[in-house]
């Protein structure tokens, strides 16, 4: 199978800079490195009618081509529950009845990390489970035998983070994102997972879960948010931030993508002319501050 890196959007509303930056990021690292670069749509959760369209518009307004078409998760249940399914013909999974407010009020075990699922359901007995489930759908856990996990990261180096027993299928009948993400990079062929580092530390349960399905753990660059001029994660509430409200403000996408290519150290003009210039190793660490725009117009 072809080596392949990607770029996973939740089509929950519009890409800002932060957004667009880190898929030109995964775009740098996978085609610098001879990958082929995917296009996931994870839209199992919050997907919002039309925005699918305009990220991709946008995404190949800034530069950023993807081979092959695009995957959309709401179409592979099939995979993520034969995933489920080989977890639960191993013994590693159970069925949860708590609610958001049980799990936050149970005492948590002795030693558990933070927000740790505390282990409520884990061993029911027959009799309880057939009361439970009288009651309340079961969401699916997985029965973890670790309490934390060791990734390698490229910017990060080895980075150590908490397992508990997460949740493989909430109990709505929607896939859990650690579930879906781990089958779909694997099936995809995706060795190379470059992503905003918001998400480094779920990525040890990722990992985890990996290594339980006998999937080899792909290769993590987590790449440094945008932040405004206060330090916190850029939002769409920072005013212009997305190519159509930067376009009206008098910012052309050709200078957006400037401005995201200069904060990483690159010339300006086409991704194909970065690409040149791109050393994975020189990505900086820090998260980058989005000044903003004066309205020129
Ligand atoms: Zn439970």
């Amino acid at each position: 199978m072809t080596l392949a890196g990607r770029f996973a959007p939740s089509p929950s509303g519009e890409l800002h800079v932060g957004n667009l930056r880190t898929a030109m990021l995964a775009w740098l690292f996978a085609r610098s490195t001879g990958r082929t670069f995917l296009l996931r749509v994870e839209d199992l959760d919050r997907a919002r009618a039309g925005a699918e369209a305009v990220q991709l518009r946008d995404l190949a307004a800034i530069g950023v081509d993807w081979d092959g078409a695009v995957v959309r998760q709401t179409d592979r249940g099939t995979l993520y529950e034969e995933a489920i399914g080989r977890l639960q013909s191993a013994g590693l999974t159970y069925e949860c009845f708590c609610t958001r407010r049980e799990i936050q009020e149970a005492p948590s075990a002795p030693h558990a990390p933070q927000g740790a699922y505390p282990g409520t359901c884990r061993n029911l007995d027959a009799a309880e489970l057939e009361y439970k489930r009288s009651t309340r759908p079961a969401a699916i856990r997985l029965r973890a035998s670790v309490s934390e996990y060791t990734v390698r990261d490229a910017l990060h180096g080895s980075y150590t983070g908490a397992v508990d027993d997460f949740v493989l299928r909430r109990n709505d009948g929607v896939t859990a994102y650690n579930l879906a993400v781990v089958v779909d990079d694997a099936e995809q062929g995706i060795d190379q997972v470059v992503r905003g580092d918001d998400l480094l530390p779920s990525t040890p349960r990722q990992a985890y879960l990996a290594s339980l399905l006998n999937i080899p753990v792909p290769e993590y660059a987590h790449v440094p948010l945008v932040v405004n001029s206060d330090g916190v994660r850029l939002a769409k509430r920072d005013g212009a931030v997305t190519l159509a409200d930067l376009d009206a403000a008098g910012m052309p996408v050709g200078e957006v993508r400037d401005r995201l290519l200069a904060s990483l150290g690159l010339p300006p003009g086409t991704l194909d002319q970065a690409l040149a210039a791109f050393n994975p190793a020189g990505v900086p660490t820090a998260a980058w501050v989005w000044e903003g725009v004066v309205n020129k117009r």
